[in-house]
């Protein structure tokens, strides 16, 4: 049975909202204005503007895309039983890796510019343990072998070579990774080679994924193919903790999606985490570490970063710099996806 835990704001405050800008609201916020306690939405200009859940509901799962809602899925299986957020998380997006369909993910994923399949994936758990492993190749499940490099080796991360040698002493299958249908598009590729990344153009797309179990322990997880056509032993922020992925079981999580070079840059999800420590909802964290870069551009940020977050109380947010960015939520037995709202 869910549970509902109601954060949000004052009644007066969410009335007198609609007078105000939102970065005057913001700063109101960080002021302390928060009241904890109410089963109000988190802000309910957003709501309107990009379907943000109204309040805090455990367990749920929330995953970046709108092919998330089948992660969320696996994932509401463990979490309807009362298993753990470790797992959900795992096992959600196990699915979305072993889809040859997409293209962004996992077996069947775009390879890089010289026809290799290179994975990144990393887990986190409500312990603050995490595991990640990096320019992974012939492996299908690569979340998997993150589990094990965080629960049987004394190590975070684990690189190419390296981190294959450790997934099949583990009994992990060496597999071809790269379809028929991905080996086309990029023998197509080849003949231009140009590398340009498009906002929303399924050359990209991470499952980054959190869960929140019912005993409200918080776990995440985000795996990737990366940038389709990147330069072979490129590693993006998918498998770094801290930027595609981050976890504090006090406070929440998040999970990033998009042009990884600029979530490196801010460490993006760490930085999420921080602000909703602040006092920030999960939205508007996601948005203000989304100002963050675009102020570093200039103001001008013509790509694409999408970030979710959850914070303790199972309040859920996202965000895209630009529009087209959606989540997949599963809270209180729904599984939908949200249009994340859009900063440029
Ligand atoms: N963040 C991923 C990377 O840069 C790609 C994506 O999510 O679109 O590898």
């Amino acid at each position: 049975m869910p549970t509902t835990i109601g954060i949000g704001f004052g009644i007066g405050e969410l009335k007198s909202y609609s007078m105000k800008t939102r970065r005057d609201f913001i700063s109101k916020m960080a002021l302390g204005t928060v009241a904890a306690g109410l089963s109000l939405p988190a802000c309910n200009e957003d709501k309107a503007a990009a379907n943000v859940p109204a309040e805090g509901q455990i367990p749920l799962a929330i995953s970046t895309w709108p092919f998330g809602t089948r992660a969320n899925e696996e994932a509401w299986k463990i979490l309807s039983e009362g298993g753990k957020a470790l797992d959900a998380v795992e096992q959600g997006v196990r699915v979305i890796e072993a889809d040859p369909s997409n293209q962004s993910v996992g077996y069947g994923g775009l390879p890089d510019r010289d026809g290799h399949v290179t994975l990144d994936a990393c887990i986190m758990d409500s312990t603050g343990n995490c595991g990640s492993v990096a320019a992974l190749e012939h492996i299908k499940h690569p979340i998997s072998v993150a589990r094990r490099v965080m629960e049987r080796t004394p190590h975070v991360i684990l690189v190419g070579e390296g981190a294959l040698d450790f997934a099949l002493t583990e009994g992990f299958p060496k597999e071809n990774l790269l379809t028929p249908e991905a080996k086309a598009r990029w023998e197509k590729w080849v003949k231009t080679a140009e590398y340009k990344p498009r906002v929303n153009a399924e050359l990209h797309d991470t499952i980054g994924m959190l869960a929140i179990d019912k005993d409200g322990n918080i776990s995440g997880a985000c795996t990737t193919s990366g940038m389709a056509f990147k330069m072979h032993g490129r590693v993006g922020d998918s498998p770094i903790i801290g930027a595609g992925l981050y976890v504090d079981n006090e406070v929440g999580g998040a999970a990033a999606t998009g042009l990884g070079e600029e979530v490196l840059k801010s460490l993006s999800t760490f930085l999420v985490v921080e602000l909703m420590r602040n006092g920030a909802t999960p939205q508007q964290a996601c948005e203000q570490a989304l100002d963050r870069i675009i102020k570093r551009n200039g103001g001008k940020a013509d790509f694409q970063v999408g970030l979710i977050a959850v914070n303790k109380a199972g309040v859920a947010g996202g965000a895209g710099i630009q529009a087209g960015f959606s989540y997949a939520l599963y809270q209180n037995g729904e599984n939908s996806v949200h249009k994340a709202k859009n900063l440029v």
